[in-house]
């Protein structure tokens, strides 16, 4: 069975087809730039050369259209026509708190996506889109969707809650969701996997670390905390957003600065995080690189981001009474030694101790725990398409 896997931007869509038979990535690929001067397709076919189409793409379908070509194409292609294709995987980041696992496109889901657009303005609408353009080409071809938020929705209410007046939560659903879900219960699962131990036995905290970033912690199967929140702003610092902060800062900037909400929220999310703390990059490799030729600002960027990681994994291990497991994930987490390393440091209150030999590792999945460390700390590179096609799979055999 071959899944297309689809997770589309308001400006770009990624896609992955995996062959089911042995999960092989068969190609994979980027739109970029959909409606903007300088659009162009790359497409990654496995085994052969990659191939860079320069073309105006004026919307989504025109995009999809460019990946089923390239799909099926005699020279760069990978399969010989869109009838091998057996379903589609669409990656969609807000489905509120309707829905707690992956599911097949109906009128009612496109509905609900359409409901969480109030939630996640950026996202959802661009993701209905790229849906709806797959399903006018693709019109026959079962298609599912796999919220961001799905695998959060296990949390306790004194988890989720904010201590606002219940109205708003009532009303405007205004509570904690949690994102990168698909991320955190891949490297979950996998973590009880390398262990051999069964995954609804172990209290786990997993790292995403990499431009976004959040932490979660999963207990006995499931997600009991994650430090997003009604958006992906809140928690960790991030490449640019700034993460937990008081939130009279806003309209501390709103009032005495007469700053308007538009040019906060530019603040926020677009210039805060390394970027705006550093003065330099929302890159951590150049933050690393500049702290290591002593640069002040990039080396307290750093201990910012490395302190929040740290509380949130005390926190974590107090949410639920321990921790078996500490796994390390995404850009961030999969390759960076330095930055395992100093958030690791000075835990060993909490059995956590990592060997520094192994802690030199980049983008594999391996154990990184000194043999004293009572917690096992894995380095755990995430694949969320592989989820969704798994997912995709699971949903179309049931059809
Ligand atoms: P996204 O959230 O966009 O998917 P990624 O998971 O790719 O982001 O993570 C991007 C972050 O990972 C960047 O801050 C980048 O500096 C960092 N990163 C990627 N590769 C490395 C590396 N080899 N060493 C250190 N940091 C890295």
């Amino acid at each position: 069975m071959k899944i297309l896997v689809v997770n589309c931007g308001s400006s770009s869509l990624k896609y992955q087809l995996i062959d089911m038979d042995g999960e092989i990535v068969l190609a994979k690929g980027l739109v970029e730039r959909i409606g903007i001067k300088g659009s162009k397709l790359t497409h990654r076919p496995a085994g052969k050369e990659k191939v860079e189409i320069d073309e105006f793409i004026p919307d989504h379908k025109t995009g999809i259209k460019m990946v089923l070509d390239a799909l099926v194409d005699k020279k760069h292609g990978v399969i010989n026509s869109m009838s091998e294709i057996s379903a589609v995987g669409h990656r969609v980041l807000h489905g509120g708190d309707k829905y707690t696992k992956s599911v097949l496109i109906t009128p009612d889901v496109l509905n609900a996506v359409k409901v969480c657009a109030a939630l996640a303005p950026l996202h959802n609408p661009a993701s209905l889109i790229g849906i709806n353009a797959c399903r006018a080409l693709m019109p026959n071809i079962p298609m599912t969707i796999v919220f961001d938020t799905a695998f959060h929705q296990t949390m306790p209410d004194y988890a989720y809650m904010y201590a606002l007046p219940y109205e708003l939560y009532e009303k405007y659903n205004i509570r904690r969701y949690g994102f990168h879900g698909t991320s955190h219960r891949y490297v979950s699962n996998e973590a009880a996997k390398m262990l051999n131990r069964p995954y609804d036995k172990l209290k786990i905290i997993t790292c995403h670390l990499g431009n976004g970033s959040s932490v979660a912690a999963v207990s006995n199967g499931k997600c009991v905390d994650t430090s997003m929140g009604l958006t992906p702003l809140e928690g960790l610092v991030m490449g640019t957003r700034c993460g937990d902060i008081d939130p009279a800062i806003i309209p501390y900037l709103v009032t005495n600065l007469g700053i308007s909400v538009e040019e906060v929220n530019k603040i926020i999310y677009k210039k805060s995080g390394f970027l705006g703390l550093s003065g330099i990059s929302s890159d951590s490799r150049d933050l690393e690189a500049a702290a290591e030729k002593g640069n002040k600002r990039a080396l307290l960027t750093l201990n910012v981001f490395y302190y929040g990681v740290k509380k949130y994994i005390g926190a974590y291990a107090a949410a639920m009474n321990g921790v078996d497991v500490l796994v390390f994930t995404a850009g961030i987490g999969e390759n960076s030694s330095h930055a395992r390393e100093c958030i690791c440091e000075r835990m060993d209150y909490l059995g956590i101790k990592i060997d520094k030999e192994k802690n030199k590792i980049k983008g594999k999945a391996v154990d990184i725990s000194s043999a004293d460390s009572k917690v096992k700390v894995l380095v755990i590179p995430t694949n969320e398409e592989l989820l969704i096609a798994r997912d995709t799979k699971k949903i179309v055999e049931n059809l």
